[in-house]
């Protein structure tokens, strides 16, 4: 495996080879979720490029930025041993220099959800990958479903800024007992991670409500909130995959959307029905 922290080096490196590239953007601290996308990428590329960057323009003010977890030689290992091509491990100065050109979220979709609570996450999520994607020039770029605005906004940039890239969605990875996989886990204690359960089987409730032909989303909700509670919730929402507001689900179209505060730790998940 190859390690590169300059980004022209690595831009000039891919030009010269005529491959087939997959690329899987990451923050690091990588676990079965992140392998799960960089086994997806190995089935349809002949390189795989991973990069790991803890993009500073996304968190706000006040977030975990500078306790984000960091697992340097761990994540090394661990691309290295499940074939990773190249490591990109570029530096907040190599991505960013002063008076940036930036990327604006949009009005509507960048603003709802997890964007009310973080308002401008969304265009700091767009410029890098907007970044990291002219540097890697990747055939395939993947994301997790877990992040669901984060992907609809991320197609959509595809989609309105007519780029070549094919974005391919990758579903969740969970826990044996549910709980999504998350960097962010690592922040729960005994009590808050047992507390947490309650997002994924809030989601479960609602597949269960589906599956017996309830479709009411105002019902469904309620019996979401019920679950979750004593959870803060940020948002319990069941959208179509346009992320427009529905009232009764629509199979084949619809997104299950939660995210939840445990003891401090922001925690999303989400179903797609
Ligand atoms: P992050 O390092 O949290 O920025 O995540 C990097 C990529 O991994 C994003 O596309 C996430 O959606 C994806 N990802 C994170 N957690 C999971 C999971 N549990 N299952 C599948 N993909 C995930």
């Amino acid at each position: 495996m190859k390690i590169i922290t300059d980004p022209l080096e690595l831009k000039n490196y891919l030009k010269d080879k005529n491959q087939s590239v997959g690329f899987i953007p990451t923050m690091g601290a990588l676990h079965e979720g992140h392998i799960s996308l960089i086994n997806a990428a190995k089935a349809e590329n002949e390189i795989v490029v991973v990069s790991i960057f803890v993009n500073p323009t996304q968190f706000l003010k006040g977030e975990d930025l500078d306790k984000y977890p960091s697992r340097e030689d761990a994540d090394k290992k661990i691309c290295s041993l499940v074939g990773v091509d190249i490591l990109f491990f570029p530096d907040a100065d190599d991505i960013y220099g002063s008076d940036e050109v930036t990327l604006q979220a949009p009005n509507v979709r960048g603003y709802v959800l997890e964007g009310r609570s973080r308002p401008g996450h969304f265009s700091g999520v767009l410029t890098v990958v907007m970044k990291l994607l002219n540097i890697v020039s990747p055939s395939r770029a993947y994301f997790g479903k877990k992040d669901a605005q984060q992907l609809n906004l991320i197609m959509l940039m595809v989609k309105q800024l007519f780029m070549s890239v094919e974005i391919v969605p990758v579903d969740t990875v969970r826990e044996a007992d549910g709980l999504a996989l998350s960097s962010r886990n690592i922040y729960l204690s005994e009590f808050d991670r047992k507390e947490a359960l309650k997002i994924s089987a809030s989601l479960r409730l609602c597949s269960v409500m589906v599956s017996k032909n309830i479709l009411d989303t105002k019902e469904i909700l309620e019996s979401m909130r019920e679950t979750l509670y004593p959870l803060e919730i940020a948002y319990v929402e069941i959208l179509n995959r346009d992320f427009k507001k529905i009232e009764q689900v629509e199979i084949g179209n619809s997104i299950v959307l939660v995210e939840a505060i445990s003891g401090e730790t922001r925690l999303l998940d989400n179903i797609w029905l």
